[in-house]
């Protein structure tokens, strides 16, 4: 029996959310044209659209605030936080950005403008576009067991697979591959973790070959803490050791501290090349600001160095996880479809199997996630074929993906397990009530297919 089971934090301050009732939300979600990313936040009882930039900040952040400084050079919270990453993660050399994908960009910059393939677990959207803009093709080699919206037990669903990339690189040359990228945890795939073992095996190909290596680090307090509980021979080491460990294996990482980081903006970009530096900051000083800012104020660089290591801590993680894994195990007991193991940052739920009589052309995932809205004011999000469908270049016949999934993000320290509890009895009434479920009609798409699901209209049909 664990007797301290709970929050490692006491209540502070309070934000309060609104309760609606459900011929409130019918209205709202009407107005929103049936698109959650449309709606008010204040119309969202609970809100798991994202967890990048939901965090609450501590009493100790919110002191930081207080003391940062806004000098434009030289900033004493510059430094501050230039030090809490050097000792986390072990890199020298730190640029901060005003968000991760400001660092995606100084990435593509440095390794992707020369063409080639920039092989990875799962590229994140925002490096990929970077990459594509830069003339590079971006390549995911996530291992099998990572793929699908199988319950294979794999406790490492993030790794990439070894004899793909081994393969890709003995077909392709080394000089064609400017750069691997691990990304901790593969958010691709719900947060799945990457073993230190595969990051081991990774970077010794990488060095072998000679191309560099660089990681993805927006939840990498969350994957050292899986790694920590899943893998053989780190029980007994802090997280802070096995963040070292993690990131001596790489020569750089980019950081959106949107998440890990426990704050609401900014990010960063590291390397161990000072030779590299110099490029860096000046792609920072014309795009985000100067150097020591890189497009963050004084007091956000001051707040994020306390979150670095406020994230690690591992009465925190321990609580964050077990959050994540609570709502996966109260939903799978409900009987509803859920992607398994729960990774680290939310839960997924198999809408093709939710809804198995509504095909792909007229959105499940969507529909559950507006009627789990009007149920309950629960804002989830879908990753489907509103999201992630393609055109056939040729033809224009629309491509739905595999995966049919609903995402239900948690954000960090925000919500208690009785919200969890609220989310849960929802979607399991939902779930009793499938049978009688519609589909939905996509009305307006706007230019772009692969951004559609920010703007998309919809009509449910009857
Ligand atoms: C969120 C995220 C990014 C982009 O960061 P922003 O701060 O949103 O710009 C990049 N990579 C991963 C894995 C992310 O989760």
């Amino acid at each position: 029996m664990k007797f301290l089971d709970a929050e490692p934090f006491r209540i502070k301050v309070v934000e309060p959310i609104k309760k609606t009732t459900r011929v409130e939300r019918e209205a709202f979600i009407h107005e929103a044209d049936f698109n959650v990313f449309k709606l008010r936040a204040e119309e969202v009882y609970i809100d798991m659209l994202t967890d990048s930039g939901t965090s609450a900040m501590s009493s100790a952040q919110w002191a930081g605030v207080m003391v940062g400084d806004e000098s434009y050079a030289g900033s004493k919270s510059f430094f501050n936080l230039r030090k809490s990453v050097q000792d986390i993660m072990g890199f020298p050399f730190v640029q901060p950005t005003h968000q991760g994908r400001a660092a995606d960009f100084i990435m593509s910059q440095l390794y992707a403008k020369n063409g080639g393939y920039i092989l990875g677990n799962l590229h994140f959207d925002s490096f990929k576009g970077h990459a594509e803009i830069a003339g590079s093709l971006p390549v995911d080699m996530i291992i099998e067991e990572g793929r699908t919206a199988n319950s294979n037990p794999h406790p490492f669903k993030g790794n990439m697979d070894i004899k793909k990339l081994e393969h890709f690189i003995a077909e392709h040359g080394a000089s064609q591959i400017p750069l691997i990228i691990i990304t901790v945890t593969s958010n691709g795939n719900g947060g799945q973790p990457v073993s230190m073992e595969n990051i081991r095996k990774v970077s010794a190909i990488a060095k072998a070959h000679g191309i560099p290596l660089m990681i993805d680090a927006a939840r990498f307090a969350e994957n050292c803490y899986f790694i920590k509980k899943r893998e053989l021979g780190y029980k007994d080491k802090t997280i802070h050791e096995i963040s070292l460990e993690l990131f001596s294996y790489a020569d750089g990482c980019v950081m959106s501290s949107k998440k890990d980081g426990l704050v609401n903006i900014g990010g960063f970009i590291c390397t161990r090349h000072e030779e590299l530096f110099p490029t860096i900051n000046q792609l920072a000083i014309i795009n985000e600001g100067f150097v020591t800012y890189g497009g963050m104020s004084g007091r956000d660089l001051e707040a994020l160095a306390i979150g670095m290591y406020e994230g690690i801590q591992e009465d925190y993680l321990e609580y964050r996880i077990d959050q994540v894994a609570y709502l996966g195990e109260q939903l799978s007991k409900r009987g509803v479809p859920i992607i398994l193991p729960t990774g680290g940052h939310g839960v997924y739920v198999d809408a093709q199997k939710f809804y198995p009589h509504i095909p792909q052309s007229e959105f499940p995932g969507q529909a559950m996630v507006i009627e789990l809205y009007k149920t309950a004011g629960v804002r989830g999000v879908e990753l489907g074929s509103c999201a992630f469908s393609k055109k056939d270049p040729k033809t224009g016949k629309v491509i739905f993906p595999d995966l049919e999934l609903v995402r239900l993000t948690v954000s960090r320290r925000v919500y208690t397990n009785r919200h969890m509890d609220v989310v849960v009895n929802a979607l399991a009434d939902v779930y009793e009530r499938r049978d009688q479920m519609k589909g939905l009609k996509l009305t307006y798409e706007g230019p772009i297919i692969s951004l559609r699901h920010f703007t998309a209209k919809f009509e449910p049909l009857s």
